[in-house]
């Protein structure tokens, strides 16, 4: 009885819809979307092979010529498909620089597939592998295709296990199921010789593949057709866990989010798809070498392997020149703003937390320079090993008791006299020296230790006040900052009174500086407000710290129960502005108005102190008197001054 072509035609179907379909997914870039073409490509033509041979069988032709041509190229292809299987699982862990760097791996990645090739092509002179005189036979060496298939799924599976940290679970399991269901159609076609699932068989294990590993929708961004953010994330965790090296050309378009607010979505598109083009052009002009990401917000990456350093330079340079110039737009001349920063990673960016909190919001923290910046420019290498350690160093810090409290004199203008001080925490690290508070209070924030760290201020607060060098002083109050973290924790203000009442220290004598940042975060607002409401009824007052950064919500600042507002230095900076002043004048004067008193911070100047004096505002802080001191300076400077 002749055998059944059915299956092989479906088969055949359905690899020419996987191939219609990668084309049209655009799924023909990137080394693993190539190797799934090819893949796909070689079953489909494997399958047009086995078709000629088994047509030919069915007809008892006895071509020899085209017997042994087409069952010799249906054998060589179809498992050519075998070592292109392994090859996917390298995709898969992006681990080819492990595999570029080791002769003897490609090597014998190689030889299986070599030594059956060999012999398949050897064939019509040995009759080992098949014969076709009397219609097709197996030789006594078919079983070597068995061996060289068995070598490579050890390999694939050795591969998966040895990476499974590098691969996501579904993603295998779905990859790995090619095989059991390639053996399933091995049986059937043993136990059923004329049904002839093999190909339908890979077939479908293509189309899982295709379905469960090859999603592009998940990965592509349609804005863009770049890869997503989740990608870039997913792509960089990976390089640094198997120590890639690569070089990341990250641009972020400075008034992307402003352009988009004030001109709409629209207008935002048309800005995104210029810069979108332009990225097309220069990563093709160097080869298509470059893996292109878009983040959101205007913000997208480039990644080189390190191999194409070079090509990552210019790609930076060209990326700058293209984007600088102003662009007209509907009639409108746009600046785009391109901040571009090259970065070798691991070397300049030593792991994979930083590299993504440093890309978050490099842009707003530069000055816009028109020219390629590096990580260096920016940041002090230091700074990245402490970004990186922060963790671990405030946990030593609390351990080895290494924290400690300064305190900065303020000023009260109306008598004369240093009425107060701010607590500021300070940390001298044996490795790193002196690490700055705002650093450690954003790192503890997200790690949870800063309610310990901020338990230990007021403690030490609290421990000073009540000593009797203190109260020889003249100091009324010490201002305390609490961090937003802080401010949403439900027992914010039983923890607060009670390290006050374990110390005896009177509830006037501690004023707690809050950020607008906390008094904004409206969704917390409950917890915040039930909080400042008890502190208050206790006795304790607040100021509003850093007055002038945020969007200075009016609002918020008559609804809650502060006493003092302080302007913020960089508020307070801008005096010789004419504008300011008027702004800072009538600011004051609003404040004075509904009965708050002021601080101003970061008065270093004789200039500065006349002029704020003039205003009317109550009290000074600012190294013009005094930077934060020891307690024990900080004592001395005050017992002079009495
Ligand atoms: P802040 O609360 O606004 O503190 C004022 C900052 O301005 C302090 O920086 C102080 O040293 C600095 N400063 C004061 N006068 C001058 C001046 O004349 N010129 C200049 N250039 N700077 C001046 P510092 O100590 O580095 O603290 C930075 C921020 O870290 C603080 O800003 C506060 O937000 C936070 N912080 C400090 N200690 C603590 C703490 O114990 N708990 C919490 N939650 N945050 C803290
Ligand atoms: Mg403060
Ligand atoms: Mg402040």
């Amino acid at each position: 009885m002749g055998k059944s072509l059915s299956f092989d035609i479906a088969a055949l179907l359905i690899l020419t819809i996987l191939i219609v379909s990668c084309i049209l997914r655009k799924m023909t870039s990137g080394t693993q979307n190539r190797l799934f073409l090819v893949f796909t490509s070689f079953t489909w033509l494997a399958t047009v092979f086995d078709i000629w041979a088994v047509a030919l069988d069915n007809a008892n032709s006895t071509n020899l010529p085209a017997l042994y041509a087409a069952h010799c190229g249906y054998l060589i292809i179809h498992n050519f498909t075998v070592p292109l299987y392994a090859l996917f699982v390298i995709s898969l862990t992006d681990t080819w620089h492990k595999i570029r760097k080791s002769f003897w791996i490609r090597f014998a990645l190689c030889m299986p597939y070599l030594v059956l090739f060999a012999t398949l092509v050897t064939n019509p002179l040995t009759n080992k592998m098949f014969t076709v005189d009397s219609g097709y036979q197996r030789g006594e060496w078919f079983s070597l295709i068995y061996a060289v298939i068995a070598v490579y799924m050890i390999f694939v599976l050795g591969y998966v296990i040895y990476y499974r940290e590098l691969l996501e679970f579904s993603k295998t399991l779905i990859f790995l199921s090619y095989m059991p269901i390639g053996l399933i159609a091995v049986m059937i076609q043993m136990l059923y010789p004329t049904m002839l699932v093999e190909m339908y068989g890979g077939a479908i294990g293509l189309l899982l593949i295709s379905i469960g590993v090859q999603r592009p929708e998940q990965i592509i961004d349609s804005d863009t057709q770049f890869l997503k953010y989740s990608a870039y994330a997913n792509a960089m965790k990976r390089n640094y866990r198997n120590g890639k090296n690569v070089d990341v050309v990250m641009l972020n378009l400075g008034n992307f989010s402003s352009v988009h607010a004030m001109m709409g979505y629209d207008f935002a598109m048309l800005v995104l798809e210029d810069v979108v083009e332009q990225i097309r052009r220069i990563n093709r002009l160097l080869g298509n070498k470059g893996e292109v990401y878009y983040l959101d917000r205007g913000r997208f990456r480039i990644v080189f392997n390190e191999r194409h350093h070079d090509r990552a330079v210019k790609a930076a340079d060209m990326l700058v020149e293209s984007l600088k110039e102003k662009m007209d737009f509907n009639d409108l001349d746009i600046t785009r703003q391109p901040f571009v920063v090259l970065a070798r990673c691991p070397e300049e960016i030593t792991d994979f937390k930083m590299l993504m909190t440093f890309g978050t919001d490099f842009h707003e923290k530069l000055k816009y320079e028109r020219r390629v910046m590096h990580v260096e420019d920016i940041f002090h290498k230091d700074l990245v090993q402490i970004h990186s350690n922060i963790d671990k160093i405030i946990e030593e810090a609390l351990e080895f008791k290494r924290f400690q409290v300064y305190y900065q004199p303020i000023y009260s203008v109306e008598k004369g006299r240093f009425v107060s001080a701010e607590a500021l925490l300070r940390l001298f690290d044996p490795t790193y020296g002196f690490i700055s508070p705002e650093i450690i209070v954003t790192a503890a924030e997200k790690s949870g230790a800063i309610h310990r760290i901020g338990d230990y201020v007021l403690e030490e607060v609290c421990r000073f006040i009540s000593s009797s060098e203190f109260r020889a002083l003249g100091v009324e109050y010490i201002e305390v900052n609490l961090s937003v973290a802080q401010c949403m924790r439900g027992n914010l203000a039983d923890n607060v009174l009670g390290i006050m009442a374990r110390y005896r220290v009177p509830t006037e004598a501690i004023n707690l500086e809050i950020t607008e940042t906390a008094a904004s975060a409206s969704h917390m607002q409950e917890i915040l407000e039930e909080n400042l409401r008890k502190l208050e009824q206790a006795g304790v007052s607040f100021s509003l710290d850093d007055y002038g950064t945020g969007y200075s919500n009016i609002k918020r600042v008559i609804q809650m129960p502060v006493k003092i507002i302080k302007l913020d230095k960089s508020f307070v900076d801008d005096q010789h502005n004419p504008k300011m002043r008027v702004v800072l004048k009538n600011t004051v004067a609003m404040l004075k108005d509904i009965n708050m008193e002021i601080v101003v911070e970061g008065i270093e100047t004789q200039e500065m102190l006349d002029f704020f004096t003039e205003l009317k505002c109550d009290f000074i802080q600012g190294y013009f008197f005094s930077k934060p001191l020891p307690k024990p300076e900080f004592i001395r400077f005050l017992e002079v001054r009495a």
